[in-house]
């Protein structure tokens, strides 16, 4: 799989704001925010997209997401709510070809999403 951006996050070659880390998954905020609290929550592991995790990947996907839900409710703002994304490919609108749980928060989310 071709390096992306992220990998180089993980080896700290380039900055992030890093919020949360373990030994599988790394998260920091993204470099665009959509909404006041706007964090990337990825795998160590790099896989390229949704399609190309297999069942042997099962339980890392699900540490992510509960990582992201862990930390929603460390912040305090579980209960108000928030949104998790992963787009998957072109109609998707991935550009960062390494599996990400997008975690939106602080403001209200509309659907359907854009
Ligand atoms: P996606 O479009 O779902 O693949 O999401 C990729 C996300 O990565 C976008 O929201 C970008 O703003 C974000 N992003 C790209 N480069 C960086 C970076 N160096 N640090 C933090 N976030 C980034």
């Amino acid at each position: 799989m071709a390096d992306t951006i992220f990998d180089r996050i993980i080896r700290r070659e380039i900055p992030a704001d890093i919020v949360y880390e373990d030994d599988a998954i790394l998260a920091f905020r993204d470099i665009a925010p959509a909404a006041p609290v706007h964090v990337l929550f990825i795998p160590k592991k790099p896989i390229a997209t949704l399609n190309d995790a297999t069942d042997a990947d099962a339980a890392l996907i699900g540490k992510l997401v509960l990582a992201a839900t862990r930390w929603a409710k460390a912040q305090g703002f579980a209960d108000k709510g928030y949104r998790l994304v992963t787009n998957c490919n072109q109609d998707g609108g991935q550009t960062v070809f390494h599996i990400h749980v997008h975690l939106l928060a602080g403001r209200q989310m509309h659907w359907p999403p854009g």
